[in-house]
């Protein structure tokens, strides 16, 4: 990074050091396995939603409060209108959570490997965090993190299942946080629990600090329209309405609307493809434990798994050599990891011919 600060910035903004996503390449016959997105399409019933909702209405404003999409979570999870709040994207309600609930004295805790944008917001709200190792197995020290929550914390942050490990923690560790940390905000970014995980909503009406965060990025093969909500008690919502509306009145825009409301409502499209992912997650990784690598246990979209013998910067060129992308992070204990997300059952086995062409001797 540069020491100087172009002309025109304020000071502050040459010191973030701003999230890097997933390359979007424009590379024919890509088999793009890099950003966790869903390789289905989205349901039928909510294309053909977006296609009418552009046929009329685009010269109004849409809904301030976004009531239909608050309503449409609501029904689909059994929470009341008032305890869903909707965002443009998941990333926009986490930012608007970290604006409303962590700017504290203490420190917002989190795990040493997790989502990396956490570390973003932190950043630009001035949010003084402390991160808590993880096992050697990559698995979140639920025990560690609760003694450092009990001597006080300006709140817990944690995705379920982490990322980019996948793995999954039980309801009963998602309690000992809650109580561990009753003053503070826990959130927990539930990206990926559609694929296998446990959902924190039902605990809800027990616990005044629990913020759910679901995106319909992911399991709703919806990433193109920007779509997030967050579940907690009334207190909480009101919060981020408030952090809302002193940003962007309307982030949730009527084709967005329409969309999402049909994809909640549409079940069976719903399941059918999280149980075609699951499926082959699973097949995947034992064909990757075939070629010798160290596949972690994953209750998410994707797989982090290491190969013993070769360095994962490399395999990830290699592999982009080949039109096929995976994810590589530079980051300390995760720098030997690639992240693959699962594709269609043909995107997966192309990555593991192509694996097995470059791990085959010379
Ligand atoms: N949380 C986690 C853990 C993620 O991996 C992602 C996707 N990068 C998001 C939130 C954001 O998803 P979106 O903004 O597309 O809803």
């Amino acid at each position: 990074m540069t020491n100087t600060v172009p002309a025109f910035w304020s000071p502050r903004i040459g010191a973030l050091e701003p999230y890097v996503p997933g390359e979007q390449p424009r590379i024919e016959n890509l088999v793009k396995l890099n950003t966790n997105e869903n390789p289905y399409p989205p349901s039928p019933v909510a294309v053909e939603a977006i296609r009418r909702a552009a046929e009329s209405g685009l010269e109004r404003y849409p809904d301030p409060t976004s009531l239909a999409l608050r309503e449409a979570v609501a029904r689909r999870h059994g929470l009341q209108v008032d305890q869903v709040f909707a965002g443009n994207g998941s990333d926009e309600v986490l930012a608007h959570a970290f604006f409303a609930f962590f700017q504290q004295a203490e420190p917002l805790l989190m795990p040493d490997v997790s989502y990396s944008f956490y570390k973003v917001y932190a950043q630009i709200y001035g949010i003084q965090c402390e991160v808590q190792p993880v096992d050697d197995g990559l698995r979140i020290d639920v025990d560690a993190l609760a003694a450092r929550a009990r001597k006080g914390c300006g709140g817990i942050v944690i995705a379920n299942p982490n990322a980019p490990t996948g793995i999954g923690l039980p309801l009963a560790r998602i309690v000992q946080l809650l109580e561990a940390c009753p003053q503070r905000v826990v959130l927990v970014d539930e990206a990926y629990v559609d694929f296998g995980g446990e959902s924190a909503l039902s605990l809800i009406p027990r616990h005044p600090n629990l913020l759910v965060v679901h995106t319909l990025s992911k399991s709703r093969a919806l990433a193109g329209l920007r779509v997030g909500f967050a579940c907690g008690q009334s207190h909480l919502i009101d919060g981020l309405v408030r952090v809302k509306d002193s940003f962007n009145s309307y982030p949730i825009d009527r084709l967005a609307s329409a969309g999402a409301v049909a994809s909640l409502d549409d079940e069976a499209w719903f399941r059918t493809t999280c149980d075609k992912i699951v499926d082959t997650r699973e097949g995947l990784s034992l064909q990757l434990e075939d070629l010798g690598f160290d596949v972690l246990p994953s209750q998410a979209n994707f797989v982090f798994a290491r190969h013993p013998q070769r360095d994962a910067a490399e395999l990830a060129a290699l592999l982009r050599e080949r039109a096929v992308l995976v994810r590589h992070f530079r980051q300390p204990r995760i720098a030997q990891y690639l992240r693959i997300s699962v594709g269609t059952r043909e995107q997966c086995m192309q990555l593991v011919q192509h694996l097995q062409d470059i791990l085959a001797p010379t």
